[in-house]
């Protein structure tokens, strides 16, 4: 029996558009017009809108298991049980006696804004937020 593998070069995009250039300058002197014209909120609303679409994004991305680099790795101090971030950015559990750091299936869960339960001993660990 025969495994293939794939890499991401072997795909080639039928047709890649190429890149435009931009038109005009914009945002060049802020601050610098006297009179406020109207349209001048749509900036903020459509930040706005751009960070709740990246809220969205970092929450689909965490439901799948990829680590989203928002808070530093935990690691229980109790049990020994620490988390690390695979290459293809999936977030594993092992303990840190284990000398393979295969994924033990185990994820700590999340107390408040910066505290996780040990999913193995129960121990609180206090994350950084980053
Ligand atoms: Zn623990």
């Amino acid at each position: 029996m025969r495994f293939f593998r794939f890499s991401a070069s072997q795909y080639h995009a039928p047709y890649a558009p190429k890149a435009t250039r931009r038109k005009g300058k914009k945002g060049g002197r802020r601050g610098m017009s006297r009179t406020n014209k109207s349209g001048k909120q749509g900036g903020m609303d459509g930040l706005t809108a751009l960070i709740r679409q990246l809220e969205q994004v970092k929450a689909q991305a965490r439901r799948i298991g990829i680590f989203t680099d928002d808070r530093e790795l935990l690691e229980c101090p109790n049990c020994g049980l620490l988390e690390d971030v695979m290459a293809d950015g999936l977030l594993v559990t092992y303990s840190r006696r284990s000398r393979s750091r295969k994924d033990c299936g185990l994820r700590f869960s999340q107390v408040d804004e910066n505290c996780f339960q040990c999913p193995s001993c129960g121990t609180k660990v206090k994350a950084v937020i980053l």
